[in-house]
């Protein structure tokens, strides 16, 4: 019997063994380190990976002054209530930590196993290595909120920024800005320095940006050049006249780039207010955006604040720009054409052809509002072609019904005029119909100069030398004085309607044209003055000895039938 019971705890022995080996190598092979703890003996024991988290072992209970030690600061005091938890009778729980020199984070879980009486006999704290997936995480919260680039707000953090500025000025009916900033030119830093610089510039400006964020103005940078600045409650040194002033203050001084080189730039900003504009996050940036465009068409290095007719005036350019998409050339479009007169004898001189545009609802829209949105997007070039056609189509019909000598005037717009093969195109078009280019003059605004003046005149002497003659447009209204002038082949100008309105009640108006009609005509230029509606004007401008007139007054713009009736006159008249 002894025996037996002998063999039987021996049995029972190592069968603990096995398990206790069992268990050892269980945490040891684990990752995670363990201290054991049994209430019974009052005895502590470190297992598994201990070394990997801890330089000192712990065997009793002040032993664990020494874990409190390592720790970050800021997790001491949790540290010390988490690791006892039978105090509030509770059996789990798990909280993080960081020691102070290894920098690990760890995953801490305390484990109390209580007897059926509910008092505590053993406890189990388990160390756990988190440091990597702490990192990953720390990296995918910085992504979702930062600009790797600039450090700045990424755009979608900031919209979230702004909401929370929104929700809280209505609140406390406060004012939020929206700065919308965009550099100027960005492309000349790219494409003369390179995209790295490009980048770097942008990285550059963003740091300094991120220099004047704090908890009412957050800054983002939205993409590639662009920032957004959203301020709250504007006012004093947050306010959008300030920070504006401070920007540009610091672009006056270049920028120092790693490979030596300086750059300076400007940007232009559109600014947009809350409860102003809209009420709403991204309407907010919609409207600081639009109307940073018009900071730029106002010639770029400035600010423009939010106005309601901006925001009209682009919700006309894309309500007609998708409008030109559908255009039907035959269909919708059609040329009139308007007549011009010789001041002495009222002889008929020639025509200007003018489009008109009636679109699918039968509404007119005037070529001063489509076409310089058509020289924008390009479309001005198809248009253009099929004016030229029309007109020089339609003329020729004229000419060979009546033989009246006509000069046909064309608008050709700086682009179409710009454009290679604009000069064979035109040669084409009166080959096909067989009309003289002497029959021709091509009108040409003087804002046609400003870009590219060398080009632009080259392409004029071009023209010239086919025989057609050229016309400049609008004359008065832009920056050309006469002797900038002188250089390019210029027949005729066209005395802007302005002049000729203010002519009888402005002194000055008066003064200018008359010494502009004067020398232009010494100058050896024709003179026609475009827009006379009355008979005073008239009489005034032919005193003048202004050549030709144009306006009301002789004869509205008309359809070519209108044309054909006046040359139907006129023949029978010689007839
Ligand atoms: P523009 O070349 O200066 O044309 C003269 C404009 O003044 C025309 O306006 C004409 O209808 C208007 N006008 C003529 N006489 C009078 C008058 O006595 N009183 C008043 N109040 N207005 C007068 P329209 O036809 O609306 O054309 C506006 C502008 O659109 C043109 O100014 C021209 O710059 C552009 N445009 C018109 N047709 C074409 C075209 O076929 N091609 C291009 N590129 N531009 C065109
Ligand atoms: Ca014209
Ligand atoms: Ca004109």
């Amino acid at each position: 019997m002894k025996g037996n019971g002998n063999s039987l705890l021996e049995e029972e022995n190592g069968k603990l063994r096995q398990d206790e080996k069992m268990l050892r190598l269980l945490c040891d092979t684990s990752s995670s380190a363990f201290i054991y703890y049994s209430y019974q003996d009052d005895r502590f024991e470190t297992l598994g990976n201990w070394n990997h988290f801890f330089d000192f072992s712990i065997s009793d209970r002040k032993d664990l002054t020494k874990l409190y030690d390592r720790v970050e600061e800021q997790y001491e005091i949790p540290l010390r209530e988490g690791l006892f938890i039978e105090g509030q009778k509770r059996d789990r729980d798990s909280f993080e930590i960081k020691l102070k020199e290894s920098r690990l984070c760890i995953e801490v879980e305390v484990n109390v196993v209580y007897d059926a009486e509910g008092n505590p006999t053993d406890k189990i704290i388990r160390f756990k290595d988190v440091t990597k997936l702490t990192a990953q995480n720390d990296e995918l919260t910085y992504m979702a909120y930062y600009d790797i680039l600039t450090g700045l707000y990424n755009r979608n953090y900031f919209v979230r920024l702004l909401g929370e500025f929104l929700r809280r000025a209505e609140k406390e009916t406060k004012k939020v800005a929206v700065m919308f900033m965009d550099f100027d030119d960005f492309r000349r830093v790219n494409d003369g320095m390179g995209i790295i610089a490009g980048d770097e510039l942008v990285q550059l400006f963003g740091q300094y940006l991120a220099g004047l964020m704090n908890s009412n103005v957050v800054i983002s940078h939205f993409s590639t050049d662009i920032y957004c600045i959203a301020i709250y409650d504007p006012c004093g040194a947050r306010s959008v006249d300030t920070i504006y002033r401070v920007i540009r203050e610091r672009l006056k001084k270049p920028f120092k780039m790693t490979d030596g080189q300086e750059v300076t730039m400007t940007v232009s900003v559109g600014v947009s207010e809350y409860p102003e504009a809209s009420s709403g996050t991204l309407e907010l940036i919609n409207c600081a955006e639009i109307v940073m465009f018009k900071a730029k068409s106002r010639g770029k290095d400035k600010i423009q604040y939010f106005d309601g007719a901006i925001l009209e005036e682009f919700l006309q350019t894309v309500n007609i720009q998708n409008k030109l998409k559908e255009v039907v050339f035959e269909q919708n479009f059609t040329m009139y054409f308007q007549p011009q007169y010789y001041a002495k004898g009222e002889k008929l001189r020639g025509v200007e052809a003018l489009i008109r545009w009636r679109d699918n609802k039968g509404d007119m829209i005037s070529p001063s509002v489509f076409i310089p949105i058509a020289e924008k997007n390009g479309t001005i070039v198809p248009i253009g072609n099929w004016v030229i056609e029309k007109s020089v189509q339609t003329y020729a019909k004229w000419r060979e019904k009546y033989h009246y000598p006509l000069v046909l005037s064309l608008n050709v717009s700086a682009v179409q005029c710009k454009k290679r093969g604009f000069i064979e195109s035109l040669m084409q078009i009166l080959e096909i119909y067989d009309v003289s280019p002497s029959e021709i003059e091509i009108e040409v605004t003087e804002t046609i100069l400003i870009e590219d003046f060398d080009y632009i005149s080259e392409q004029l002497n071009e023209l010239k030398k086919t025989g057609v003659r050229i016309s400049l447009d609008d004359f008065g209204t832009g920056f050309s004085s006469l002797s900038y002038l002188k250089g390019l082949p210029i027949d005729t100008l066209k005395i802007d309607k302005t002049f000729v309105d203010t002519l009888l009640t402005d002194k000055n108006t008066k003064i200018i044209t008359e010494s502009i009609i004067y020398m232009v005509k010494r100058l050896g230029y024709e003179t026609i003055a475009e827009g006379v509606e009355t008979e005073e004007q008239f009489q005034y401008l032919k005193e003048l000895e202004c050549d030709m007139i144009q306006g009301y007054y002789m004869g509205r713009p008309m359809p070519a039938q209108g044309i054909e009736d006046i040359l139907e006159k006129l023949a029978v008249k010689v007839g």
